[in-house]
């Protein structure tokens, strides 16, 4: 693979979309599927809200579910997806972000909660959310073949640094780690761009760009966008030096391209803490942060996390 890829990167195109190509790097969470369930008529003591109810591909949405006498056995689904419900014990009300996957197809989508009463008899609450087309922009390229295709012994890294990020997008802290707002991740940034492009290279819809690339110096300090724990410290074929935050509650943030991570693994961060230096390493054209999040391994836009989240 040669070592300078050649100039393709267009004004206001993504850095990393020039070139990180090929593979559906990072493929959709693995749904979990559940049998078809009786209908049950919804029941006034289960209440479910969103706010918004209507959301852009990426988005973000506060879902709260309050019950006004006790319940057990809580768990809430969203679309084909289950997210995690803590124990009703103790709680009138539960708020947690559910986010909307860039490719989450256009149209409603099914929010349906279920719980036991104190009778053991079932509750159900329901609510839809309108996903709405983000209508991101497509870039078509065409580029040499050597730059898109990848060796075998490439291809086989690349395979397992998706298994080990699968891995991370799956475990679901029970604990939320934040309470203050979320941060842009660098002092002084401009605005970000390139979230969810499409892109065309030779004819073939390759996988969009997940994360939003800011323009920075190298040696610029990256800071946590909020509080969590390290939960992965990486050199990547496509990402380079990369840091992952858990935030808890299914949400997760990533810090691309860097210069080299300051954290370790299993290490507690507080919001605006300098966790890396931005760089250019993997597949970047030149220096720049690529910031990305995953909630409940839906791919979303991190800046929808900067917008006011009414969770207490
Ligand atoms: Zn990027």
């Amino acid at each position: 693979m040669p070592e300078s890829p050649p100039p393709l990167r267009a004004p206001g195109m993504s850095r990393c979309g020039a070139i990180r190509l090929g593979l559906a790097l990072f493929a959709f969470f693995p749904t979990l599927a559940h049998p078809p369930r009786p209908a049950l008529a919804d029941d006034p003591r289960l209440a479910v809200r969103l706010a918004p109810a209507e959301v852009r591909q990426g988005g973000v949405s506060v879902l709260s579910v309050k019950w006004s006498s006790p319940i057990r056995g809580l768990r809430i689904q969203v679309g084909d997806r289950e997210i995690a419900a803590p124990s009703p014990d103790g709680r009138s009300r539960w708020v947690v972000l559910t986010g909307i996957d860039l490719e989450q197809r256009p149209g409603p989508l099914a929010i349906r909660v279920e719980a036991v009463d104190g009778s053991g008899r079932p509750l159900t609450g329901q609510a839809t959310l309108r996903v709405l087309d983000a209508r991101f922009p497509v870039q078509r390229l065409t580029v040499p073949r050597p730059f898109v295709e990848l060796d075998i012994a490439t291809l086989e890294r690349v395979n397992r640094e998706k298994a080990l990020l699968d891995q991370v997008w799956e475990t679901l802290t029970p604990q939320r780690y934040w309470r203050d707002p979320f941060r842009v991740p660098l002092d002084g940034a401009g605005p970000a761009y390139g979230f969810g492009l499409r892109r065309i290279i030779n004819g073939e819809p390759r996988s969009p760009h997940t994360g939003a690339d800011f323009a920075a110096s190298a040696g610029a300090p990256v800071r946590a966008a909020n509080a969590g724990i390290v939960a992965l410290v990486a050199d990547h074929f496509f990402a380079g030096r990369s840091v992952i935050l858990d935030h808890g509650l299914g949400l997760y943030t990533m810090y691309f391209h860097l210069q080299e991570g300051l954290v370790q693994p299993g290490q507690r961060v507080e919001r605006g803490e300098i966790i890396a230096h931005v760089g250019s390493t993997g597949r970047a054209t030149g220096p720049h942060l690529h910031w990305g999040a995953r909630l409940y391994g839906a791919r979303i836009d991190p800046q929808e996390l900067l917008k006011r989240l009414p969770l207490d």
